[in-house]
């Protein structure tokens, strides 16, 4: 060996070993902590911090049916995933079910659906799929050729949040979980503040909501970053699907994403510590919040006369699909305003709506 290349192997020193084993080469740098470490390690944590948030929030018990709300997408795939290997692990006890919304978009939900069809097999998890069309004699297709691209997740919101349950109700089970991230999480934290919703933010953080309704929902990614979820897919190698919806508009949602992902870059607890003060808010004790009733229509629970797919339902039907549809409060067919800029039980209003998840990387 030349004594100028002795030299320089010295200068190198050692491989650098994985911070948390220090036995492996490290093949990533963490997103959360910033820990270079091992692929080994690297699953152990992920998985274990899950396990962490499910048993200190109480989030099952033993004997519960659970239907997991799946897209296709990385994050329901990573949670079927996750929670399925959790569940033999740490003998949780679940029964566990994928629960699909078929809204209808051709070259979008058909293809994501092929996935999820793919999973029932590879996991082992029985499917239920409940369509758009099945439930509302309409499809996301042909909602748009009547009203457009400007409203329709206003539709579609509102229609899955329904959905859900009716398939959730169909499952008999007793809780559903989706895969709403800490990334989701910290920007609905965001746009609720820039929106002034009050009843949104005083829940949009809690891990578990809807326990007065028909199903309770938890989020057992309320703290996995979005990156160490698609970290986790690309070495565990699982399929899932990773297109956008072909309407997805939501340029709103789009900036507080990005403004999220600025903040990430510079300092990585930021998305934590965004959630952190979510959950320290307290809600003026002056503030309105909604009376929950039923939907006199469908039955649905809804703080107003009528739910609110109800009420898109009917301008579809008659041909006035704006019905239902902006701000305004003289508009609202049931002449109920109370609760106008709140999400209800029956789904939400449209500010809320606007800021849910941008489908193009949604998991319900
Ligand atoms: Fe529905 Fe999401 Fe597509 Fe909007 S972006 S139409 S809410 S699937």
């Amino acid at each position: 060996m030349e004594a100028g290349e002795a030299k320089s192997k010295k200068a190198e020193g050692p491989p650098r070993l994985c911070c948390i084993c220090n036995l492996r080469r490290p093949v990533l740098k963490r997103p959360k902590t910033l820990q270079q470490i091992c692929k080994e390690c690297f699953y152990e944590v992920f998985e274990e911090e899950i396990h962490q948030v499910i048993v200190k929030n109480h989030l099952f018990k033993s004997g519960e049916r659970v239907a997991i709300g799946a897209s296709g997408g990385k994050d329901s795939t990573v949670l079927a995933y996750v929670l399925s290997e959790l569940n033999r692990r740490h003998s949780y006890g679940l029964d566990l079910f994928l629960l699909s919304i078929d809204e209808g978009i051709t070259g979008y939900r058909d293809d994501s659906l092929e996935t999820v069809k793919r999973n029932e097999v590879q996991y082992g998890l029985p499917l239920q799929i409940v369509s758009y069309k099945d439930l509302y004699g309409w499809t996301m297709d042909e909602i748009v050729k009547m009203i457009g691209l400007k409203n329709n997740c206003t539709f579609c919101g509102v229609f899955r949040r329904q959905a859900l349950d009716r398939g959730a109700a169909l499952l008999k089970v007793d809780k559903l979980v989706t895969g709403h991230n800490a990334d989701d999480i910290a920007e609905t934290v965001l746009l609720n503040i820039l929106r002034g919703d009050i009843a949104r933010l005083s829940r949009c953080t809690s891990i578990t909501t809807g326990e007065d309704g028909p199903i309770p929902r938890c989020k057992p990614f309320k703290y996995t970053y979005e990156k160490e979820i698609v970290m986790y897919a690309y070495f565990k190698k699982l399929d899932y699907f990773s297109t956008e919806c072909i309407y997805s508009p939501n340029a709103y949602r789009g900036f507080a994403r990005e403004f999220i992902k600025d903040l990430e870059r510079l300092r990585p607890k930021a998305i934590l510590d965004i959630i952190k003060s979510g959950e320290d808010f307290r809600i003026a004790t002056t503030t309105k919040m909604p009376e929950q009733g039923t939907c006199e229509r469908c039955g649905y629970i809804s703080s107003q006369k009528w739910c609110k797919a109800c009420v898109l339902l009917e301008g579809l039907n008659r041909g006035l699909p704006k019905m239902g549809i902006g701000r305004s409060r003289a508009g609202d067919v049931n002449g109920d305003h109370r609760n106008n800029n709140k999400e209800t039980k029956s789904g939400p209003s449209v500010k809320s709506i606007e800021s849910r998840k941008q489908c193009g990387s949604l998991d319900f």
